[in-house]
């Protein structure tokens, strides 16, 4: 992956990336841009992958090199939390429009019904797995879904075996964060699906074991406020990370110089 990302950024013209506090964020314009550029690579027939940023994620890849490695080398990543919004218009004078896990995930298994792809999903319990891989036909009819595994098995070897066994085009691993994007990273190489993206609880939501936070939250951005209700105590930490992330990068803005645009793509700077 680490060897194909650069090519793949050069190849599809991916706009240059905005580092918010050294995680790149590809600034898509909106879903529509954002799978065209995916739909490119998968019909090009080179692999890619796909990683959604949030202050968790940031705040967890300062203290992890590793998982600050693993964003860094993914092909798409996409600004899927409101603080990550903020962050970019603070450090980088420019906002990024919001493209959510869970919103890409539903227009890609629409997508897939459409160019006939099939979909792979790798993740949650079994019940919800099994739920997911019965409802989303339903949702989207001519959607292939060519299998379905829960995330809690022992045997990676064996998961590997099973998606490619499969011919999945799209594989979609839903095991919570940063663990999916450890599994990713780890196994990519080895699975032959030309699409992966780590999709947290939204294999829960597709089987109806979650509620999705109502359009009035989606659309303002403060789903945190609908799942801190839910799971007040899970939660909670995650305001605090949330706050902890924004006085960092505050701090940040006001120590540094103008904003900054690190790690450009050498796609459009080379071609
Ligand atoms: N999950 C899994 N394997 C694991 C841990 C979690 O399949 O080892 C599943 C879990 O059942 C849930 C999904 O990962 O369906 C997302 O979990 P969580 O809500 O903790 O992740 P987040 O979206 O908050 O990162």
């Amino acid at each position: 992956m680490i060897a194909d990302a650069p090519l793949t950024k050069r190849l599809f013209r991916l706009p240059a990336s905005l580092s918010v506090m050294g995680v790149p964020v590809t600034p898509f314009e909106s879903y529509d841009h954002a799978l065209e550029c995916i739909t490119q690579a998968i019909e090009s027939g080179r692999k890619s992958s796909c990683v959604a940023i949030n202050p968790l994620k940031i705040h967890r890849a300062w203290r992890e090199p590793s998982l600050l490695d693993i964003l860094r080398e993914m092909e798409y990543s996409i600004c899927d939390g409101i603080g990550v919004s903020i962050a970019a218009r603070i450090l980088c004078g420019q906002g990024l429009n919001r493209i959510t896990g869970c919103d890409l995930f539903f227009r890609l298994l629409s997508l897939a019904a459409e160019k006939q792809w099939g979909v792979y999903l790798l993740g949650a319990s079994a019940q919800s797995n099994a739920a997911a891989c019965a409802r989303l036909p339903e949702m989207y009819p001519g959607l292939r879904i060519v299998g379905g595994q829960d995330g809690y098995f022992t045997d990676p070897g064996d998961a590997v075996r099973r998606i490619n066994a499969s011919r999945a085009d799209l594989l979609f691993v839903a095991m919570g964060s940063p663990k999916q994007e450890y599994w990713i990273a780890q196994h990519r190489h080895a699975i032959d699906a030309r699409f992966c993206m780590g999709v947290g609880g939204s294999i829960d939501i597709a089987a109806g074991h979650l509620r999705r936070a109502p359009a009035v939250f989606r659309m303002t951005g403060t789903e945190f406020l609908f799942r801190f209700a839910l799971e007040p105590r899970k939660r909670l930490a995650h305001q605090g990370i949330l706050l902890r992330f924004l006085l960092r990068v505050i701090g940040t803005r006001l120590c540094n110089a103008g904003p900054s645009r690190v790690r450009a793509r050498e796609a459009n700077t080379e071609s």
